[in-house]
């Protein structure tokens, strides 16, 4: 139950604080990582006004650190108490906060926790996906690529896909070590040329240097193919696959290489279903500016950004 008060708190000038309370018999379930914490409690008599009124037990992980606590006794009507409990070591994922009633119902006004080794457990709970999506980006690595993964990462917008181009590589591998931190880098073929004429020749000739020029930089060989203008045919798919490349194109493009504003960019991401693969590109700053809006969209439909399938070319969990 929670209760408060607009009176002036003494002792204090963090009245706000201590002018809330949430009273009776309960305990907080804090997930922290393995590690010793300090244990700040806040506490105020915002409701009786002699002492004997109210008594509780406060437990921090199962060793009673405050007994019989009376805070009129310790701090009158309306004045802030304040313990301090030190070296309250966790090792099972969760920091206990216990109130006990005694005499009426047990309060406080507030907790914080520090430490120099653990700290609150935001892995938990594990977010749950109704669906995965692929977000991917073309013509790279450029002179973004850092401001992408960092985008990308600052808005937890992982793994994504990059398909690259071994000319953009040149003897820069560190783009291309960058992207690894954020998900996986494909084959956009070495040139950026539209192979639709090419000789299946031409086109092992284009994939396999393109192959070399990963791998060269450190990337794992590459198992998915995107064609430049997604211009497919037989010829281009059979010679992919004698390379071990699966061919995909997409199935929505974002139009952000056709001047797609920011919004609009959000929108196509928006259009993603279960499975999915969307058409973005390294070079394009609208898109650079999307990700935060793209990343809350996908999480409030439930979807999750996931790998593409070298098998089916669908977007299935990483
Ligand atoms: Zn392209």
């Amino acid at each position: 139950m929670a209760n408060s008060t607009q009176d002036a708190i003494a002792g204090t000038t963090a009245d706000a604080l201590y002018q809330t309370e949430r009273y009776g018999s309960y305990s907080y379930k804090v997930p922290v990582t393995a590690g010793t914490f300090t244990v700040d409690l806040h506490m105020a008599e915002i409701y009786s006004t002699t002492a004997g009124a109210r008594s509780f037990n406060v437990s921090v992980e199962g060793q009673v650190v405050l007994p019989n606590v009376d805070l009129y006794t310790q701090a009158g009507h309306d004045g802030a108490f304040d313990y301090t409990v030190e070296n309250v070591r966790v090792t099972d994922g969760v920091l206990n906060i216990t109130l006990e009633s005694l005499v009426d119902n047990a309060t406080l006004a507030g907790f914080a926790l520090y430490s120099a080794d653990g700290k609150l457990d935001t892995s938990v709970p594990e977010p749950t996906c109704s669906g995965y999506v692929a977000i991917t980006y073309d013509d790279g690595p450029s002179g973004n690529t850092g401001a992408f993964v960092n985008a990308l990462k600052s808005a937890s917008l992982v793994p994504v896909t990059f398909f690259v181009n071994g000319a953009n590589i040149g003897n820069n591998s560190a783009g291309i070590r960058q992207m690894l931190e954020v998900g996986e880098v494909q084959s956009h073929a070495f040139n950026h040329v539209d192979m639709g004429s090419y000789s299946a020749a031409q086109v092992t000739d284009q994939l396999s240097r393109n192959n070399q020029a990963i791998q060269n930089a450190g990337a794992p060989k590459p198992t998915i193919f995107r064609p430049p203008y997604g211009t497919l045919n037989n010829t281009i798919r059979q010679a992919a696959s004698s390379l071990g490349l699966y061919s995909i194109t997409w199935d929505v493009d974002s139009q952000d290489w056709n001047g797609a504003s920011v919004s609009a960019i959000v929108a196509a991401n928006g259009r993603l279903q279960n499975g999915q693969v969307i058409l973005m590109h390294e070079n394009q700053p609208n898109s650079l500016t999307a990700i935060p809006q793209i990343a809350a969209n996908l999480k409030s439909r439930g979807l999750c950004p996931g790998k593409i399938s070298p098998s089916t070319g669908r977007a299935v969990a990483p």
